[in-house]
């Protein structure tokens, strides 16, 4: 199998096989993304993934995780859908968790009754970019949705019985806006109620360009302004059992716990390395990466 590059996947899917159901990324708008700028997106055919599961099937047959790339996954046809979910169990029977990125525009499309379908079909778990709930935020950096459609999608994505795993953006509203999205944030993350969070740090390579996009005063955190916003939302996310990580490679400081019992261990840990930035270990700039 060769994989239509770039390929994406979040951290905790490292180890999952990852099929490429569609390339690229159908919504695409979002300013602070390059992930598939220049890739065409379209939606691959239902013979191309099932030779590309068929091949995998013979490598990997004990397979337990699968992710489906690329950047929106859900976008794809309900029964298209339904028909790779049901092509993965008969190919993979030790099969225990099929996720997929998701945007916010494939969860308002689609009903909850067709999610359902997915979910009873196979899908577990969905990625969800958030990134923000300030309304001004999202609206800046075209994400395609407000706080409002993005809690009642993952609303119907939660009656249909999938798990949300939602990724937040640091920094995204600079210096200037750092308040009302870390307030924001904390409000739809707590709205959502998803089983999984996790912070990624803003890293543009073409920061002046995104300065320029985001308007003449908007400022990049440094690192300890960014420690702040993840101390924001440790300290006012407040659902039980909602696991938040911070371990993907562009954090200064990766973390790890479940908020209602381990908050004050994180709050302790962002504490001091707020209070000693220069002294505590935390990731140089050059190795954090996307
Ligand atoms: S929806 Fe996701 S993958 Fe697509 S442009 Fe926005 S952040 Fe990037």
């Amino acid at each position: 199998m060769t994989y239509d590059q770039p390929l994406f996947r979040p951290p905790s899917e490292a180890d999952s096989l990852i099929f490429q159901v569609t390339l690229g990324c159908s919504n695409d708008t979002c300013r602070f993304c390059l992930m598939y700028k220049g890739k065409e997106f379209r939606v691959r055919s239902l013979d191309a993934i099932r030779r590309d599961v068929r091949e995998m099937a013979l490598e990997e047959p004990y397979a337990r995780r699968v992710f489906l790339a690329d950047g929106d996954a859900l976008v794809a046809r309900t029964s298209t859908l339904l028909s790779i979910l049901e092509l993965l169990r008969e190919s993979f029977p030790r099969l225990e968790r099929v996720s997929a990125y998701a945007s916010p525009r494939n969860l308002i499309v689609k009903s909850t009754a067709e999610l359902s379908q997915i979910r009873k079909a196979g899908l577990d778990l969905i990625y969800y970019g958030v990134e923000s709930g300030d309304p001004a935020t999202l609206d800046l950096v075209k994400k395609g949705a407000t706080p409002d459609e993005m809690v009642k999608g993952c609303k119907k994505a939660h009656e249909a019985g999938m798990a949300i795993s939602a990724t937040v953006l640091l920094g995204l509203a600079g210096r200037e806006g750092s308040a009302r999205h870390v307030s924001g944030t904390v409000d739809v993350l707590n709205r959502i109620g998803p089983e999984y969070a996790s912070a990624l740090t803003l890293m543009m390579p073409f920061m002046d360009e995104y300065r320029r996009m985001m308007g003449g005063d908007w400022t990049p955190l440094n690192a300890v302004e960014t420690l702040k916003e993840i101390r924001g939302l440790v300290a006012g996310i407040e659902l039980a059992g909602c696991v938040f990580r911070t371990n993907h490679a562009s954090n200064y400081l990766p973390l790890k716990g479940v908020l209602s019992k381990d908050r004050a261990r994180l709050l302790k840990t962002l504490d001091e390395a707020i209070a000693h930035p220069t002294t505590y270990p935390l990731r140089p700039e050059w190795s954090r990466g996307l």
